[in-house]
């Protein structure tokens, strides 16, 4: 079976009924005050053309200290941090516009953001050898708050052991003890400060509190198949069942806009310009001096006297490298860029989370199904948006595990996601419409694929998408992991706590056991988890794969360093929203010169 859009659709669908409740209201809603460039001064620029903050009483200027390209979640991160200092000037610019869809911050609505591809840039990668030839949909937010403002909003950040590897690599300043600090700096978790959890950062952080049967079942499952039980995956232990973390504030999304960016932007050393994409970088001899950008139509440039800092993500910072004349110069030539930096890493070392589920079709329904008759996910969805509250305040998933596929892996290889509503899932009303059958799914990934794929441009058109290989299972060790993980997901759903809520396995179908079986699923339905990174490598000068210095300067080129997912140098275990927010936290210290945290003792 091909999973497509549609099935998406039907899976979550959420149809015209709450369509209805629109953003005019959102900053009441939210108790943010934006202010807007162009009203406050008088401009005839539309207001969601630009909207930003510019020092009172001057005209915008057009020269900052820093110029942040994107504001997704490492950029409004490091938007933050740099304007706490009150004597420098922060420039951030976003390709997108205002977060004013309301999908985006009821949390139930994030499958619709995903089906209908909302406020997001519309890549797909090339057609996919490993998974049966299809392009594979490669999501990524294009509004403020980039891909933290779209995602599904679990709160991971990996296993220690991923860290420590990078450590090995040569990153010492990358190991768990290093990072750990930024990880407690970045969030406030909702049982308090520990020696793993923060107690006081922007990014609000909560188990889920969505209230099915399934998610202890899944739980008790896992332990009855032999797994451990983990109380906090985020942790002393991530291995094991547990319940699912979310970037959840007050019922609604805390995206890295809403955490970070707007309250940065109450600063006056902050200024935010939208609907700019950035299509150049501006040097100088060896230096980056600042930034070509197009803003309705108009070509425009800004300077920067200190540092430009790419945080477009994993598809659009290699881009704009590449763009500039920093890249493998034979792909450059062949384009008839001028080849500034010879950095043939630029673009390379994709890697992403690929996955398969296993989906059940339930005895009895479940509580979302009661609350899918129309009129009362109307009233839902009104009250998570308006008021916090309801069932539509939380994905429908609360479980989660990080498991071993065998005793001999070294660190947990597979993440099992259950995601309790079905493939059929749709508002229903009688007479007008029949209700579904209800159903879950167990979601399986291979977090540590072997598998690399690239980012290449197309055209030297900076308004072009460049080309997206992935490259999933192209090993043999990945697809053997990836059979192993749907057979993980498999057992877990045949033990007892489970069993007594399914009714029958729908896909891959009870006696699809073979390799062969698995692996035509897989083909058929296999999709991202939406975890690209490592385009723009960090590692050492000497290593000629590497992009970015430990300290994230792009190498041979001054005054330019990449903040954002690109530049981690493999995939860690687990979802990666966290770790780019920590990345960018650890990254403002390292701009602005400031000794680092005192590395963890635990
Ligand atoms: C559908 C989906 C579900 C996900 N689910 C989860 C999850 O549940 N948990 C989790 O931890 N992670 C999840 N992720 C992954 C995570 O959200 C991303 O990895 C992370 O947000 C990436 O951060 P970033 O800063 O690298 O890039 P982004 O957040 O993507 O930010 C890049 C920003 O730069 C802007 N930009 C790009 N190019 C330009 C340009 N030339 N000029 C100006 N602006 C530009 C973009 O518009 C964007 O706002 C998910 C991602 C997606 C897409």
């Amino acid at each position: 079976m091909r999973v497509t859009p549609q099935h998406y659709r039907v899976a979550f669908g959420f149809t015209s009924a709450a369509r209805t409740i629109q953003l005019p209201l959102l900053d009441f809603l939210t108790g943010q005050k934006r202010r807007c460039f162009a009203e406050r001064n008088q401009s005839s620029v539309p207001p969601r053309m630009v909207v930003g903050r510019v020092e009172k009483g001057r005209s915008m200027r057009n020269s900052f200290d820093y110029i942040i390209v994107g504001a997704g979640s490492a950029g409004c991160t490091l938007a933050y941090r740099l304007s706490e200092n009150p004597d420098v000037n922060v420039l951030i610019l976003e390709a997108g516009g205002w977060d004013y869809n309301p999908w985006i911050h009821i949390p139930l609505g994030w499958p619709r953001l995903l089906l209908n591809r909302m406020n997001d840039w519309m890549y797909f990668s090339e057609p996919e050898p490993g998974v049966g030839g299809r392009p594979i949909e490669c999501a990524r937010g294009k509004v403020v708050g980039g891909s933290s403002s779209i995602n599904a909003m679990a709160y991971v950040r990996g296993h220690r052991g991923d860290y420590d590897r990078w450590a090995a690599k040569g990153l010492d300043e990358w190991s768990y003890a290093h990072v750990l600090p930024y990880f407690r700096r970045q969030e406030s978790w909702e049982h308090g400060v520990s020696e793993f959890r923060g107690g006081d950062g922007p990014l609000s952080t909560r188990f889920s509190r969505y209230a099915d049967p399934l998610s202890e079942m899944f739980i008790a499952a896992g332990r009855s198949a032999g797994y451990d039980y983990t109380p906090d995956y985020n942790g002393k232990q991530q291995e094991g069942f547990g319940q699912w973390q979310a970037t959840i504030r007050n019922g609604r999304r805390c995206s890295a806009a809403v955490a970070y960016l707007r309250p940065a932007l109450k600063r006056n050393n902050l200024t935010l310009i939208i609907n700019a994409l950035t299509t150049r970088l501006v040097t100088q001899g060896n230096r980056v001096t600042g930034v070509e950008y197009i803003r309705a139509g108009v070509k425009r440039s800004a300077a920067a006297e200190n540092e430009v800092i790419l945080c477009g993500g994993v598809i659009n910072s290699p881009h704009l490298l590449n763009l500039s004349g920093i890249g493998d110069p034979d792909d450059l030539r062949s384009l008839d860029i001028d080849v500034k930096v010879p950095l043939r890493g630029v673009g390379k070392n994709l890697q992403d989370h690929l996955s398969a589920a296993v989906t059940y079709l339930r005895k009895e329904p479940g509580p979302l199904h009661k609350n899918m008759r129309l009129d009362r996910i109307a009233s839902e969805l009104g009250n998570a948006y308006f008021f916090g509250k309801g069932i539509a305040t939380d994905l429908p998933s609360g479980g989660m595990a990080f498991l071993k596929s065998n005793p001999d892996e070294k660190l947990p290889d597979v993440q099992l996601i259950p995601i309790s509503a079905p493939m059929t899932a749709a508002p229903y009303l009688a007479p007008f419409r029949k209700s579904y059958d209800d159903g879950f799914a167990i979601r399986a990934a291979v977090l540590r694929p072997e598998s690399r794929g690239y980012v290449r441009l197309k055209t030297a058109d900076p308004t072009q998408a460049p080309m997206i290989v992935q490259n999933f299972l192209a090993t043999d060790k990945d697809r053997r992991a990836m059979r192993a993980a749907v057979r993980i997901a498999r057992d877990v759903g045949r033990q007892k706590p489970l069993e007594s809520l399914i009714a029958k396995e729908l896909a891959p179908t009870a006696n699809a056991y073979s390799d062969a079986d698995i692996d035509a699923h897989v083909d058929a339905t296999g999709i991202s988890v939406h975890h690209p990174l490592g385009t723009c490598k960090m590692g050492h000068a000497s290593d000629p794969t590497a992009v970015v210095t430990p300290d994230l300067h792009v190498i041979g080129i001054e005054r330019l360093r990449v903040v954002d997912a690109s530049v981690m140098p493999d995939l860690i275990g687990g979802n990666i929203n966290a770790p780019v927010i920590m990345i960018a936290e650890k990254a403002a210290d390292m701009i602005q010169g400031r000794a680092p945290l005192a590395p963890a003792r635990v």
